[in-house]
C-alpha cells in the first residue's frame, strides 16, 4: 500500500502507528469509518470530551483578548467553571510576550510533511520559546508517560527547527525551547520538558525511523498490536476480532480524552514554512 506523496505526518497518526500499525492503516490509509464507542461509560466520556473542547475554545478566546467575563458568561458546568478559575489564577505565568494560540506549523520531513497544531506558542524573539499544551484529563499527570508520547517529540522538534512565524522562521537552539503540559484539573502539577542537542538527534532518528517504517511496510494487512489493552479503547476492536465492549474510561492509558475526539487539524490552513 503506497503512501500518497502529500500525506502529512502528525503526532496523532505517528502515535497511532506506534501504538498499532493496523490502526494507522485502517484510519489513515483505508479511511475506514467504524462507529463504536472509545470507552465506557459513553455519556461520561463524551461529557469530558465536550468539556475539553470548550476549555480549549475558551483559552483560545482569552489569548485573542476576548474579555474574561464575556468568555465565562455562558458557562454552567461546574467542572468547567473550576477549570476556568484555575486557568485564570494558576496557568503558566511569565510566558514570553509574543503569543499565538492554536498555531499551526509544518515543515518538510523525510520526503513528506510533518505538521502540528499547538495550543499556545509563546516567543521572545531569538531568545526563547514556550510551547503550552492544555491537558483536560480527569487523571493526575504522569510525567514519564507524557514524556514518552510522540507529541512530546513532534511539537518541540517543529518549533526548534522552524522557529515559526513568531521568530520569523529563524530556528531556535534546543535549550531555548520549553514545553509545558498544564492540567486545569491539577493546576499545581504541570509537566515541564526541556531539550538538548542530544535530544534533537535522538528525536530526528526516531521520527525518521517511524516514517521509514510506515513507508516501507509492504503488507496487505499491517500488524495488529500485541498489547490487547489498546484494543479495548479502539473503535476497530470488533473489526479486528479483539472484543466488542469498550473498556472503562478509568482504565484508559490515554491521559487526555480529547486525543480521541473527532477534533482534526485542518491541513489546508496549516502555516507553510519557507523551506
Ligand atoms: S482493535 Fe487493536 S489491533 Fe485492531 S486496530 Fe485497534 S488497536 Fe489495532
Amino acid at each position: 500500500m503506497t503512501l500518497s506523496p502529500d500525506f502529512v505526518f502528525t503526532q496523532n497518526n505517528l502515535q497511532d502507528f506506534e501504538d498499532c500499525p493496523r490502526r494507522f492503516q485502517l484510519k489513515y490509509l483505508l479511511r475506514m469509518a467504524w462507529p463504536a464507542p472509545i470507552s465506557e461509560p459513553i455519556e461520561e466520556n463524551d461529557h469530558l470530551i465536550r468539556l475539553g473542547s470548550l476549555f480549549h475554545q475558551m483559552v483560545h478566546q482569552y489569548y485573542l483578548n476576548v474579555p474574561e467575563e464575556k468568555i465565562a458568561s455562558n458557562i454552567t458546568d461546574e467542572d468547567l467553571l473550576t477549570w476556568w478559575k484555575a486557568f485564570l489564577m494558576q496557568s503558566p505565568v511569565d510566558l514570553p510576550k509574543n503569543k499565538r494560540p492554536e498555531i499551526e506549523i509544518s515543515m518538510p520531513f523525510n520526503n513528506f510533511r510533518l505538521a502540528a497544531k499547538i495550543d499556545l506558542l509563546s516567543v521572545e524573539r531569538d531568545k526563547k520559546a514556550v510551547i503550552v499544551d492544555w491537558k483536560t484529563s480527569h487523571r493526575p499527570p504522569r510525567p514519564a508517560y507524557i514524556t514518552s508520547r510522540i507529541q512530546s517529540l513532534v511539537y518541540p522538534y517543529l518549533v526548534i527547527s522552524t522557529g515559526s512565524t513568531l521568530n520569523y522562521y529563524r530556528p531556535f537552539k534546543p535549550d531555548q525551547v520549553t514545553m509545558i503540559y498544564w492540567y486545569p484539573a491539577f493546576p499545581d502539577s504541570p509537566v515541564v520538558l526541556t531539550f538538548s542537542a542530544e535530544w534533537m538527534e535522538k528525536t530526528i532518528n526516531k521520527l525518521t525511523r517511524l516514517v521509514d517504517e510506515i513507508v516501507h511496510l509492504d503488507l496487505e494487512v499491517f500488524p495488529l498490536t500485541s498489547d490487547q489493552k489498546k484494543c479495548q479503547f479502539c473503535r476497530y476492536r470488533s473489526l479486528c476480532d479483539r472484543g466488542i465492549s469498550a473498556g472503562h474510561m478509568d482504565d484508559m492509558e490515554e491521559d487526555d480524552p480529547e486525543e480521541n475526539s473527532s477534533l482534526k487539524i485542518d491541513f489546508d490552513e496549516i502555516e507553510e514554512t519557507p523551506f
